[in-house]
């Protein structure tokens, strides 16, 4: 079943000072048209370097934001001008992990604070059965009843990372929206919490929504990839299909960056140069042509719908001039119905 369902999503927002009749002097784009469903218990992961609006389209999903246009529809609910008791209800069935587990916790609350505080919020049960529902989720991420009366700082950068996990699975929620978890860590805790978080993903039938930089992280969890460029999805595949065939160039520029990452033949020469533009003023046509080895003048000017590519209507790539597919067979390319 369709846990989340994002319709044609964008993002701006103002920037510099209000001119005449308080208009904005300019606009950042900093999601545009995205459109993509997750189903219950699976895994997406949003990729692309930062600045990329990855950030931003997980906080309309967390309904931290409302788009400026576009519908976010979870479980079935438009979230459109939701307000009060009926946003609050929705919101239940979120849990948000965040990068830095050093700044989501705050030093003067222990952990059964920490962790107990959305079943305050909800109001739910007594105190007892609260105090066994913090326990649970402190042993769902491999800590344990000791930790209760104990402060963020008693513990360490991965341990405080499970405390935001455990914080964020008490009210058992149908979908975990995870914006880069790993990134603040040591290398060395790193793979413990991916671990957790596969777990958890086995153990529950939890959906993720799984913001990462790093394709290693998302090879590993993913069911569903898709690759954000300046705001917009240049490529959309199942797992397998992403790491054996990445159509666009920009896909295969990241995964090139990380050798050890895919089934696929890997194209040479294609690592990324230079930065992300600005998305105040995004180059003409495709958005990555500045920076894109393939690029023709077509590219320049005209900017690729999405297609389907290698007759997989689940593969999705905007981009005139996709990798061919490594397959004896040719396929065409018809344009993608998202
Ligand atoms: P990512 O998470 O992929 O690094 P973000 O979603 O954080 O990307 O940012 C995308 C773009 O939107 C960036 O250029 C960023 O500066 C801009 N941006 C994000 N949030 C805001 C905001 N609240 N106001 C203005 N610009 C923003
Ligand atoms: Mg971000």
């Amino acid at each position: 079943m369709t846990l989340l369902k994002l319709d044609n999503v964008c993002q701006r927002y103002p920037i510099g000072q209000k001119g005449w009749f308080g208009k904005p002097a300019q606009e950042l784009k900093a999601v545009t048209k995205i459109s993509l469903s997750l189903n219950e218990g699976e895994t997406i992961a949003i990729v692309g370097e930062s600045g990329c609006g990855k950030s931003t389209l997980g906080r309309m999903v967390a309904l931290l934001e409302a788009p400026a246009e576009g519908t976010v529809e979870l479980a079935g609910v438009k979230t459109a001008g939701l307000k009060g008791e009926a946003l609050k209800a929705l919101r239940r069935k979120l849990g948000l992990v965040f990068q830095d587990p050093y700044s989501a916790l705050n030093p003067r609350m222990p952990v059964s604070e920490l962790v107990g505080e959305p079943l305050d919020v909800y109001n739910v049960g007594d105190k007892a059965s609260r105090k066994a529902k913090v326990i649970d989720a402190l042993i769902a991420v491999g800590l344990s009843e000791d930790a209760l009366d104990r402060y963020p700082h008693e513990f360490s950068g991965g341990q405080r990372q499970r405390i935001c996990i455990a914080r964020a699975l008490v009210l058992e929620p149908s979908l975990i929206i995870a914006d880069e978890p790993l990134s603040a860590l040591d290398v060395s805790v790193q793979s413990q919490v991916l671990n957790l978080f596969a777990e958890l993903q086995r153990e529950r039938n939890l959906s993720f929504f799984f913001i990462s930089h790093d394709m290693a992280v998302v090879d590993y969890l993913a069911d569903t990839i898709v690759v954000m460029y300046l705001g917009q999805i240049v490529e959309q595949a199942p797992r397998d299909a992403f790491f054996a065939n990445p159509a666009h160039p920009y896909s295969q520029a990241l995964l090139a960056a990380v050798p050890e990452v895919g089934r696929g033949k890997r194209k040479r020469g294609l690592s990324l140069q230079g930065d992300v533009p600005s998305p105040i003023d995004p180059p003409s046509g495709c958005a990555f042509h500045p920076r894109c080895a393939k690029a023709t003048d077509r590219c320049q000017s005209e900017a690729p719908k999405a297609l389907m590519y290698g007759g997989d209507e689940k593969h999705i790539v905007a981009c005139h001039f996709p990798s061919e597919v490594i397959d004896a067979k040719k396929f065409d390319c018809k344009e993608a119905t998202v």
